[in-house]
Order: structure tokens, then sequence, then C-alpha cells
């Protein structure tokens, strides 16, 4: 059995992974925020509390936003940024009193689709979380890449590639990156902007499935404009890597229309006349993370 743990901006999620891969537990917390020792204490509880429950006693995985620095040993692009410069591996291994494997949070989704969910058996796949924000993870010969940097997989902050930029700020500092037009709260914002009617991603996609009103045109081509815009994107995967399988997930990945449209345009960019890449729905959904962070311990 393994434990795995979730840390997230705004909650912490600690599930036991039994041995034929089921959840056998499951608890959360709030994450302390911009509270590090608190954050430490919050994960040090949760796994005392899960081991009194489930008496296990085994190491951990642990799933972060951001990344461990190869120069420094300590966290580096976390939004969560009361982690950024510190040896949270080093430290969490101290308080739980047990080895501790850490990964990138998209790292440890794509890892968990590999291990046992969309892309299990495949050898070559990029995962990609389109939700708050646009991530990937990238597992090549069914080994999971961290990169010299760290960064492997880091999609979303490239320049979104084959359409006009805009100057669009992102977080990172940059301008124009994937993000800032495929993430969840950015296709609500480009809606209101080219509309002048504001609605949460929900609604658009209902409105789009709705009718044939001038309201639901308006959404479908805005669905429209994003998948094409997905597709262009990975079609810079697609040329470099030309993975098996690309598994998405994230909020935006439920939209179930992506999974015709995607793969139609793909056609449009990438440098190949026939495309055998699977574009695939995770199958752990939002509980691919924390289970990839389970199966560090592979
Ligand atoms: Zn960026």
């Amino acid at each position: 059995m393994k434990i795995g743990i979730d840390l997230g901006g705004t909650k912490i999620e600690c599930v036991v992974l039994s041995d034929s891969n089921e959840i056998i537990h499951r608890q959360r917390t709030a994450t302390p925020k911009g509270n590090y020792s608190g954050t430490l204490n919050a994960i040090s509880t949760l796994v005392q509390q899960t081991e009194s429950i489930v008496p296990i006693d085994c190491p951990v995985g642990v799933g972060i936003p951001g990344t461990l620095s190869g120069e420094t040993g300590k966290v580096k692009n976390a939004n969560s940024t009361c982690l950024i410069g510190q040896a949270l591996d080093k430290d969490l291994a101290n308080v739980l009193n047990r080895p501790v494997r850490l990964a990138n949070d998209a790292n440890c989704f794509t890892w968990s689709e590999v291990c046992d969910g969309a892309a299990q058996g495949a050898n070559t796949v990029f995962g990609v979380i389109i939700g708050t924000g646009v991530g990937g993870g990238l597992v090549v010969n069914k080994h999971l890449v961290n990169g010299n940097n760290g960064i492997a997989g880091e999609w979303g902050h490239n320049p979104l590639n084959h359409f006009p930029h805009e100057s669009r700020d992102c977080y990172c500092g940059k301008q124009d990156c994937i993000e800032t037009y495929l993430s969840g709260p950015n296709f609500e914002v480009r809606f209101t902007e080219k509309f002048d009617e504001h609605l949460s991603s929900h609604e658009i996609i209902c409105l789009a499935r709705s009718g044939e009103t001038s309201n639901a045109v308006n959404a479908k081509v805005h669905l429209d404009d994003y998948a094409r815009r997905l597709a262009a994107n990975l079609t810079g995967i697609i040329n470099i890597i030309d993975p098996d399988v690309i598994v998405l997930g994230g909020g935006m990945s439920n939209i179930s229309e992506l999974y015709e449209l995607v793969p139609r345009y793909i056609k449009d960019y990438v440098f190949s006349d026939t495309i055998n890449t699977k574009v695939v729905p995770a199958k752990h959904g939002d509980s691919s993370g924390v289970r990839g962070a389970a199966w560090l311990w592979k």
C-alpha cells in the first residue's frame, strides 16, 4: 500500500492506495494559506490520522504545485508562494520520519494515468491539465520525465502558436502564455470580451448545446475556437515527442465535444499525413493527481 498526498492551494488531500489500486481511505484538510510550517503540520496530522484508521506504515508521495530545483534542491515555480525556496522533501521526511518522494502535480496526474488509467500500457504519453491553470507532464518509455531544469511538460507557459498574440499578461511574468488562453477562467474571460456577457464555463457549454438561438451560436463558436487553439498548440507537442496518447485532465477536460473536435483540428496543423495519436479524458478524473503521488513509489 502507498500513501499519496496532493498539496493544493486550497486543500490538502491524503489517500491510501491499496495493492489492488483501490483508494481505501481518503481524507482532506484546508491548506494553511501562506504558512509553510502550518502546511508541514497539516500534512503530518493528515498522515497520523490516516494511519490511525488504516494501520499502515509506508512511504509517502506528494504532488505539489511547482517543482524541486535541480540546482538548490528547493521548491520553485509554485503558485503557493510560501513553498518557494523551501526544502520541502527533506522537511517532510523529517516531520513524517520516513522517506518522501515529491513531484509536480501535473507530473503526478500523467503518471497516474500511465500506471493504471487512460494511458495504461502506452510508452510515450503527454498529460495535459486544463483547469484553473494549464500544465502538463511527460512520460517517455514508461518513465516519468522530470527534466534537466525540473520543468518537463510545462507546456502552459509556452507562447500560444498559430493565433495572433494580444499581449495578454500571465502571472509568470511572460505574455501570451497558452494558459492565458486555454485555462478555465480565461475561457470565461474571452467569452465576456467577445460577446459582452458574463457566463461560467459550465453555462457557456450548456448554451452551446442548447439549440440555434444567436446566443447558442456564439457559445458554439467560442467552444469551437477553444478546441482549435488547443489542437493547434498540442501539435507542437506531437511534432516534437510524437506521443502515443495525450490525456486531458482538469475542469475543461470534462467537455465531451473536445474529444471529437481536437483530433479533427490536429490534422490541420501536424506534420504528418496520418495521425494515430489518441486524445482521451483522464480515467481517474480529479483523483488522478493524488493517485499519481502514491504511484511515485511504484
Ligand atoms: Zn505564463
